[in-house]
């Protein structure tokens, strides 16, 4: 939808369209015309809804750092979901997971050569030299915050301290690239690129 110059702006901050989003969209925009994938606007928040984000990704890392606390060999991973369910409630938050098209738990525990998404079990225990992924995501006041860490359990062998360490270096070289205007991958970039290149078929 076109806006005038002097019309409200559409996000709703009162402010004229011009002195608002109005160089966000030209921007937006542009970089559409150039081939790129661009968010539509309930994709871009309000400084108030930034915030929500903000303070529920700050309650998913607190239980995060007491689960670090807590986790040890000989106990099992229902009791990390206990747990965490617990301290999510007392936080006032709502384990995102619990109920999503049916997950019965509050948080997904992935030991070793469980890629991701592994479902407490009170069968199962974490024992020294393991690898654990423990994967949060919290709802709090209407916003959703999630994020996973890895811990080791006792001695590590060489291996898994290797593939521990290649995944964090990973994650923060990618941490590194975040910012204003970049894309998520090379894709669309390397297809513009190709699309131009009328000798490649
Ligand atoms: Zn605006």
């Amino acid at each position: 939808m076109r806006m005038n110059r002097n019309d409200n702006c559409w996000c709703h901050s009162g402010k004229k369209y011009k002195y608002c989003h109005l160089t966000l969209d030209e921007k937006v925009e542009e970089f559409s015309r150039m081939g790129y994938i661009v968010p539509n606007r309930k994709l871009i928040k309000n400084t108030e809804q930034i915030q929500g984000i903000r303070e529920s990704g700050r309650i998913n890392t607190l239980i995060l750092d007491e689960v670090n606390e807590k986790i040890t060999s000989g106990i099992s991973t229902e009791d990390i979901n206990s747990y965490i369910y617990e301290l999510t409630i007392r936080l006032g938050g709502i384990p995102a997971t619990l109920g999503f098209e049916g997950y019965p738990k509050s948080v997904c525990v992935s030991i070793n050569n469980e890629v991701c998404h592994g479902i407490p079990s009170s069968t199962r225990y974490l024992k020294d030299g393991d690898i654990v992924n423990i994967d949060v995501s919290t709802i709090y006041n209407g916003y959703y915050g999630d994020s996973s860490r890895m811990f080791c359990i006792g001695e590590i062998s060489s291996e898994r301290n290797n593939l521990v360490e290649a995944a964090k270096n990973a994650i923060d070289v990618g941490l590194e690239e975040v910012g204003p205007w970049k894309t998520l991958g090379i894709w669309v970039r390397l297809s513009m690129i190709l699309s131009n290149r009328k000798d490649i078929p």
